[in-house]
């Protein structure tokens, strides 16, 4: 495999970083997780745009521009003749010293990795996901905006533990005033008669490139998907529950808590969604 790395295209092995890297030291820097369906990348402008606020908000001036990101992109999946794959698009502010102050950081990085990706087994799709809610809250918005795409997921990744401990796949996060968020790295959704409805990104879930594109989806088929702030409860009683994320696609959750959703099996407005977001695939996208 060949993996991008600051302008140069390099073996696996030959892929490093500095330790020193703020990036490494304490996850100061950035990133995107994007999709190539049939040589063409998904919604790679969308995905460089939330690069840059992630950016922003942080205060790294990226040196690069967004068609040298976008070109070092498509070159890393052309030399690993990705046709169906999964990119990982890394940006770190470089070499700093020991101290957090990241304004000595020096030499920053741009790392990009196309590989492979299956989230969840074949079978969740047709069967469901089952998800418990987990004790870990999603990040306070006052102390880091969960909008930031950042390379500190230690967040997630406490919620994710919670979730594996118990069996369970993926974790419920509430935010810090008991509403639903979102999953560790999925945006949530539920079905209640006709409409669907799902925690706006105050909550604190990620503005979901996916969620943009379901958004899309059910403006063109005439359903109702709005913003609303989410209970535990109103899941439990949902007719229909899903998750939308680049890795995930989008996927049914048939459980959540013990409690089973709707009839138990992948709801019919999932399921049409569903369908809608695969033709949409093979349609759009940055050709390779
Ligand atoms: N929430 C979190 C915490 C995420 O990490 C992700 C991305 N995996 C998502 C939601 C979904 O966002 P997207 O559709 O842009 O992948």
């Amino acid at each position: 495999m060949k993996i991008y790395i600051t302008g140069e295209l390099v073996e696996e092995a030959d892929a490093k970083i500095s330790v020193f890297d703020h990036g490494f030291l304490y996850g100061d820097g950035i990133f995107e997780g994007i999709r190539v369906y049939n040589k063409c990348v998904f919604k790679l402008e969308e995905h460089l745009e939330r690069l840059e606020y992630s950016a922003k908000a942080i205060m790294f001036d990226m040196p690069w521009s967004r068609r040298e990101i976008s070109d070092a992109v498509c070159e890393t999946c052309r030399a690993n003749n990705i046709i169906d794959g999964y990119v990982r698009l890394c940006a770190t502010r470089g070499r700093g010293t020991l101290g957090l102050n990241p304004k000595v950081c020096e030499d920053p990085q741009l790392i990009v990795i196309a590989g492979t990706i299956q989230l969840y087994p074949e079978d969740y799709y047709t069967e469901g996901l089952k998800i418990i809610t987990v004790p870990t809250r999603r990040v306070n918005p006052a102390a880091l905006p969960p909008m930031i795409k950042s390379l500190n997921y230690l967040n997630n990744i406490l919620a994710k533990l919670e979730a594996i401990n118990q069996g369970y796949m993926e974790a419920l996060m509430l935010n810090d005033q008991g509403y639903v968020a979102e999953c560790t790295g999925d945006n949530i959704y539920i079905v209640k008669g006709r409409d669907i409805l799902t925690p706006p990104t105050s909550a604190g879930a990620l503005k979901g490139i996916t969620r943009d594109v379901t958004f899309a989806i059910a403006q063109e088929k005439g359903l109702d998907l709005t913003e609303s702030e989410l209970t535990r409860y109103d899941l439990w009683i949902a007719d229909e529950c899903f998750l939308t994320g680049t890795a995930a696609e989008i996927i049914p959750v048939t459980e959540i808590d013990g409690r089973k959703i709707g009839s138990g099996r992948p709801g019919i407005l999932t399921q049409q969604l569903m369908s809608a977001f695969h033709e949409k695939l093979s349609l759009e996208g940055t050709i390779l």
